[in-house]
């Protein structure tokens, strides 16, 4: 508990022993009018004294009808009327209702801080020969830094002696322990379990991952849900109107039946019922509870109005490459047409030397000796193609079909299924390499529990060759697959899809930003794949997947569903309650004591509920 609300509790207790004091010695002992008022003022001014500052500093600065406003209007009133009880009463239950409101606040916040504890304090660097500790800021791309059993790797980079397990849980939310090896790439954030590591940053620590997921979580919030915003306007036009109505109530029936105090005192009981507590904080908690929920499981996302979207899920396209597949390919086969195989590959390798796809990465692999920088220049990339590269003084064309088209080469088919790189020098084909990448392990179990929770229609989209989507569209079981694409057609087969789906359904894009970066802004909601994904893909990207797993979006759904519906639950509930009661104070039916205990209630109630938003399951 903070020092404020250990203050405020205090309040509430002693004003509420006073409280029941006065109303036990005024039932044995008589006491004329104003000695009554002066007692009941103590607790009053006990419990209520800093929200009449408040009210009254927010008329000074023109912010007239707030909450604030209401309860002091509210009781001010019931103590000119002589219902000295009822002001302490309701003033002492609506402390005690924002009471529990700060708490809950206070305890969700604390939730998204346990994951923000992720934030390296210091950095290991070696400097000549010597280790020092320093300000993770500090530490210089390219630098060396050692990281100990037991702490926190503060910046990105690749091991270079070493072997250990990171414990990656605060990032993906996943319990198994990860190994690394000289030559791996350690993220920042996980937590290095059992041996001595040298690491090789690769990133400054403002660009690594750590800084960014922080980044996303404190500023997801500024997006706010739909539901938010109407109840920021609803509460905008919600107070002075029921002000108006109170007032209404007050003056006319008087105006006809003379009871003037009788209906001022229903018009007070309606401004106590009235007052939106519940919505205005229940609503915004339950969105924050819920991005709070997505991140324990290893999904960013980027503000509340992602999380709404993704409820409403109904068509999912995916890339193929690195998003259901694991994008690393292995070489099952070398046909040269001239050349032996080994310097096929190594011209196809030495030719994509600069490329970041997943293709370029696995020929690397399977070339497997150290590229002599000096020997490639002038490397163009051509999305969906291919790449063009100087070797040797020689300009190489390594890429499909399409590619080999362009320059005018006669390929030859392959009569092996798989992905078919093609490799040409200028006007003469060399022959081609065929690679064959494996789907992920739980990409068919991704699938099956998307269609389980409804969406309607899963489609992927792929640059790579017919037969090859083809067949992993089947054996994942998708509705639809379309092949040889280029990043544009990609964006033209998005652009369909959004005109086929039904009104208020959403379209996510899942792709790992390698020639789809475009398609990601274009859907309803892009979700990236945090590790294999480029730092473009994760920046535009509305939801991050931590772990490169398309199984979590299951999940992610599903937490975004449960969050609306308690929204929804809240919404319906407090409006719901506060009708009744407020028919009832129209009709005569509530007092003052009624309309405050059900205003609490309601609050505490839909408080209680939107801290559920928070759990994981
Ligand atoms: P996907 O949609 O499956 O992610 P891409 O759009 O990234 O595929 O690439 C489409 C196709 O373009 C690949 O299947 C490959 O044939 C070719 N291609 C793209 N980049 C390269 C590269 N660097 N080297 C070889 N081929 C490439
Ligand atoms: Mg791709």
């Amino acid at each position: 508990m903070s020092k404020k609300q250990k203050k405020t509790l205090g309040r509430i207790v002693a004003a509420g022993v006073l409280f029941v004091a006065i109303i036990a010695v005024l039932a044995f002992v008589s006491v004329p009018g104003w000695g009554e008022l002066a007692l009941y003022l103590v607790p009053y001014f006990v419990i209520g004294g800093d929200i009449l500052w408040k009210a009254l500093r927010n008329i000074v600065h023109g912010q007239v009808f707030d909450e604030n406003f209401l309860m002091a209007l509210a009781t001010v009133g019931a103590i000119v009327i002589g219902e000295y009880p009822e002001a302490v009463f309701v003033m002492l239950f609506y402390q005690v209702g924002e009471f529990f409101q700060s708490w809950a606040v206070g305890k969700s916040r604390a939730s998204i801080a346990a994951l923000m504890d992720i934030r390296p304090d210091s950095a290991n660097v070696e400097r000549d020969g010597e280790v020092t500790e320093v300000d993770p800021d500090e530490v210089a791309v390219g630098e060396t830094i050692v990281i100990r059993p037991g702490e926190r790797v503060p910046i990105d980079g690749v091991v270079l002696e070493g072997n250990s397990s990171l414990n990656t849980a605060a990032l993906t939310g996943e319990a198994l322990p990860r190994d690394v090896e000289p030559g791996g790439d350690v993220i920042s954030g996980c937590v290095n379990l059992t041996g001595l590591l040298r690491v090789r940053t690769t990133k400054e620590f403002g660009e690594s991952t750590v800084a960014k997921i922080l980044d996303l979580v404190e500023n997801s919030t500024a997006k706010k849900a739909r539901k938010e915003q109407f109840i920021t306007r609803f509460a905008k036009w919600y107070t002075p109107a029921v002000v108006i109505g109170a007032a209404a109530l007050a003056v006319i029936p008087s105006l006809f039946d003379g009871a003037w105090s009788k209906w001022v005192y229903q018009a007070l009981t309606f401004l106590v019922i009235s007052c939106p507590c519940a919505l205005v904080i229940s609503v915004p908690l339950s969105f924050f509870g819920g991005i709070g929920a997505e991140s324990r499981i290893g999904v960013l996302v980027k503000g509340s109005n992602y999380l709404e979207a993704l409820a409403k899920a109904e068509t999912i396209v995916f890339d193929k490459t690195g998003t259901l597949t694991r994008g690393v390919f292995n070489v099952t086969a070398i046909h040269p047409e001239k050349y032996t195989e080994a310097q096929l590959l190594e011209t196809a390798a030495l030719a994509e030397s600069w490329s970041s796809h997943p293709i370029a990465r696995s020929l690397r692999d399977a070339y497997n000796h150290d590229v002599d920088d000096s020997r490639v220049g002038n490397v163009a990339e051509i999305a969906g193609r291919g790449v063009k590269a100087d070797v040797d003084g020689v300009t190489v064309y390594v890429g499909n079909e399409k590619l080999m088209a362009d320059c005018g080469v006669d390929w030859h088919p392959c009569h092996k299924v798989g992905t078919t790189v093609h490799v040409a020098v200028e006007g003469e084909y060399l022959g081609h390499i065929v690679i064959s990448d494996e789907v992920k392990p739980d990409a068919a179990e991704a699938i099956r529990a998307l269609k389980t929770a409804g969406v309607k229609r899963t489609v992927m989209l792929t640059g790579d060759a017919p037969a090859v989507g083809e067949a992993v569209g089947k054996e994942l079981g998708l509705d639809e697959v379309h092949a040889g694409l280029l990043p544009a057609d990609k964006v033209d087969q998005v652009e369909k899809l959004l005109e086929k789906k039904s009104p208020g359904g959403i379209l996510c894009f899942v792709g790992d930003g390698i020639n789809d970066a475009p398609v990601l802004s274009r859907s309803d909601v892009g979700i990236a794949m945090g590790e294999l994904g480029s730092d473009a893909a994760i920046e535009a990207a509305d939801v991050v997947l931590m772990d490169d797993k398309p199984s979590k979006l299951a999940q992610a759904i599903a937490v975004a569903r449960r969050t609306v519906a308690i929204a929804n639950q809240n919404i319906v509930f407090a409006l719901g309650v506060k009708a009744i009661i407020l028919l009832m104070g129209v009709m005569g039916r509530a007092n003052m004591w009624l309309g405050v205990f059900a205003d609490v209630g309601v609050s505490v109630i839909a408080i209680l509920n939107a801290t559920r938003a928070m759990k994981t399951y």
